[in-house]
């Protein structure tokens, strides 16, 4: 594995970067947020990243970051466990939780350990009311390459009751960097979807996919009904129960994306996936200095728990349990 310095934090701490490849799969890892900063697959990229890590302090758009300690929305910026209520960031419009709050996880600094050639181990300590949450969680989140996948492991445990849901946000394009996504393919193991009101808040409902433009059954091009989603797609999928088994484990088969450079499975433990492409993409900084980060250049397939899972009591941890959860992403 090479080691080497990817930039210095604005007080001094430098960030190193970690590269690893086996077989078709070659990964670079940092520091800050665990983030994912380059995937090639057969030498070729397939998601996004910055060369520098400034364009990382000022992206606000969780670029190949870990999300946590819960990914996507809490409705009103409010949990309760038991008879308690914590009040958490509101830093989506001022009104709900978004992705862990203002400094999540994507903002920390991971502790990065060499466990072997192909495998990275991250680890990092949220204190007790970091972003309104209670108890000290302590994360560890592994990347492990093979031949042909990546698999990205996710562990925690907390002193006291929490919730915790962590997914990791990387926009991939499987037909170069810079394409559309919307001629590649994609089919999604899920029969409902997660009904949103205009915050992107749940409301409860979760519709058949059947006669609506989220039916990913079979496989079909990402832009065939794209027109009538009003966001484009930006929405939780709620998994079927079809598995699959990697390395005799089972898992839910969440998906399959397929571009011109090869076809990507993602398995995971999770319930429920959200797939994103990109509307929201802005800033100045371009990929890798070349691509301008832009609606529909990507999809982020953001494996989780439901969006708002803890409103509903869903995604609890409890203290001195051991949260265990991962996503495998294979390459046919
Ligand atoms: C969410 C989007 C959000 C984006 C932020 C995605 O996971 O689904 O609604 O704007 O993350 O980058």
């Amino acid at each position: 594995m090479k080691k080497y310095l990817f930039g210095t934090m604005p007080d001094g701490k430098d960030v190193y970067a970690y590269n690893f490849s086996c077989g078709r799969c070659e990964a670079t890892v940092i520091e800050l947020g665990g983030i994912l900063q380059s995937f090639k697959l057969d030498g070729n990229d397939i998601v996004y990243g910055f060369n520098k890590l400034s364009h990382y302090l000022e992206d606000t758009c969780y670029v190949g970051a870990l999300v946590g300690r819960t990914c996507n929305r809490i409705k009103g910026g409010k949990i309760t466990i038991g008879e308690s209520s914590f009040a958490i960031a509101q830093n989506d419009n001022g009104k709900n939780h978004l992705h862990g709050g203002c400094e999540g996880f994507n903002r920390k600094l991971w502790r990065a350990e060499v466990k072997d050639e192909n495998t990275l181990v991250l680890n990092y300590c949220s204190p007790d009311g970091e972003e309104g949450y209670p108890g000290n969680l302590n994360v560890t989140v592994t990347y492990a390459l093979t031949e042909n996948a990546l698999e990205i492991r996710y562990e925690g445990i907390s002193d006291k009751d929490t919730y915790m849901s962590m997914t990791n946000h990387s926009y991939f394009n499987l037909s170069g960097l810079g394409t559309s996504i919307l001629s590649q393919e994609l089919s999604i193991n899920a029969d409902t979807y997660t009904d949103v009101d205009c915050d992107l808040i749940p409301t409860g409902n979760h519709p058949s996919v059947e006669n609506t433009p989220f039916d990913f059954r079979r496989t079909k091009q990402i832009g065939r009904d794209i027109n009538s989603c009003v966001t484009t797609y930006d929405n939780n999928f709620v998994l079927s129960q079809k598995k699959a088994i990697f390395n005799n484990n089972e898992y839910n088969d969440a998906a399959l994306f397929q571009g011109t450079l090869g076809s990507m499975n993602v398995l995971t433990t999770m319930p429920c996936m959200q797939i994103y492409t990109g509307y929201f993409l802005n800033g100045t900084n371009k990929f890798y200095d070349k691509v301008t980060p832009t609606s529909h250049v990507s999809l982020c397939l953001e494996t989780q728990f439901e969006p708002d899972a803890p409103s509903r009591g869903e995604s609890l941890l409890r203290a001195g349990e051991k949260y265990e959860q991962s996503t495998i992403y294979i390459f046919h």
